[in-house]
């Protein structure tokens, strides 16, 4: 039987689990775990692929690795239990969001809850536009580059398009309905080769409806004008979906958006290296209109609560078994928190594990220091 943790996670449900617990309660802790224990493990692979490389189309082997295998090694909660919230308050990233799915799930819950809190205000002050889940394609093909540019320069025409109907008033496209767009590029690999394709959440004027949402009009997609005019510009695909969000729960379909950019589970360490030495650097996400200029923090822990709030500090370690807590602080609260072991998780005594925990935590923040001051 396969142990749950080498069963792939599926990227849309762990970023919807991730996209209720900037907030979570201790409750989801143990799945949270779970996730980022199930993530660590598909970054092994890449890491035990850089020790026997074949054909690494890639130079910066050695200090990849040492990234790769000092990402998440630790992780550090805190629980604050008068109000039964647990937030990850401490971790070292190695920020490699295309060679790491740790680091991946962390970006796109940052993303999406930034820009569901942009949402969240403009349907306040909007309340009429309606919500779409957009996805746009282009054929798949062997060769990534010319893919990915075939479909960024696409999408960049269908947007430019929509300018000049706003700057001049001529040309009116699908694409002049929506009022908000954020988007993300994602790749699949299959033997039928690369396939770019991008996620977007649109924001439509109800009175400008007319066959975007292909269930309440009745059209079959390839009769939409919307999948004309994608196959006008790119030429070889007129492949679309537009959807309605279910606005209960928008963060399901938010998390289509802002899952990541390559399908980890699908694909080998080989062709994601490949992936990463074509993507990294280059912008993967981008809005316009109503969800222009949101700023999505760099930091991948959660925010923290008031410091005056007593918790419990939980210590995870990482190893081949998954993670698994260390020990415990107890912070009691006010100006100087008392510090102390309240109950030692395994045999040793509370003094020796008072040496161990001192000595591990004190190496691994100096490390974390200098790493930041290099930076
Ligand atoms: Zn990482």
């Amino acid at each position: 039987m396969a142990s749950e943790r080498t069963k792939p996670l599926t990227d849309v449900i762990a970023l919807a689990g991730e996209s209720s617990e900037r907030g979570s309660c201790v409750d989801d802790l143990p799945k949270r775990i779970e996730r980022y224990g199930k993530a660590k493990h598909r970054t092994g692979l890449n890491i035990q692929y850089l020790s026997n490389p074949v054909d690494l189309c890639i130079d910066e082997v050695g200090y990849l690795k040492r990234r790769l295998e000092a990402c998440g090694n630790w992780l550090v909660f805190r629980n604050y239990y008068t109000v039964g919230e647990t937030r990850l308050a401490k971790a070292r990233f190695c920020m490699k969001h295309l060679l790491c799915p740790l680091c991946a799930i962390r970006r796109g819950a940052k993303s999406l809850a930034a820009y569901l809190d942009r949402f969240n205000e403009i349907t306040a002050k909007n309340p009429r536009l309606v919500p779409y889940l957009l996805t746009l394609t282009v054929t798949n093909g062997e060769d990534l580059q010319e893919r990915f540019d075939h479909l960024v320069n696409s999408w960049k025409s269908y947007q430019k398009r929509r300018r000049d109907y706003l700057d001049k008033g001529r040309g009116f496209n699908e694409l002049c309905k929506v009022e908000g767009a954020v988007f993300s590029y994602e790749f699949t690999f299959s033997e039928k080769g690369w396939h770019p394709h991008l996620h977007a959440i649109i924001l439509v004027d109800p009175d400008q409806l007319i066959d975007f949402d292909f269930k309440a009009s009745g059209l079959k997609k390839s009769q939409s004008r919307l999948s004309q005019e994608w196959l006008s510009i790119t030429g070889d695909s007129s492949i679309v979906d537009c959807r309605p969000i279910d606005t209960q729960d928008p963060a399901k379909s938010f998390a289509e958006v802002f899952k990541y950019a390559l399908k980890f589970s699908d694909l080998p360490p080989k062709e994601n290296y490949h992936a990463y030495a074509i993507l990294k650097g280059k912008r993967l996400q981008g809005s316009f209109g109503l969800f222009w200029g949101v700023k999505v923090p760099d930091k991948l822990t959660d925010e923290l609560l008031d410091d005056e709030l007593p918790y419990i500090e939980l210590f995870y370690k990482y190893t081949d078994a998954g993670y698994s807590v260390t020990h415990h602080h107890h912070h009691t609260g006010g100006e100087r928190p008392q510090v102390r072991i309240i109950e030692p998780l395994d045999d040793r005594s509370d003094l020796a594990l008072e040496k161990a925990d001192k000595f591990r935590s004190t190496a691994w923040w100096l490390i974390e220091k200098r790493e930041r001051e290099s930076q």
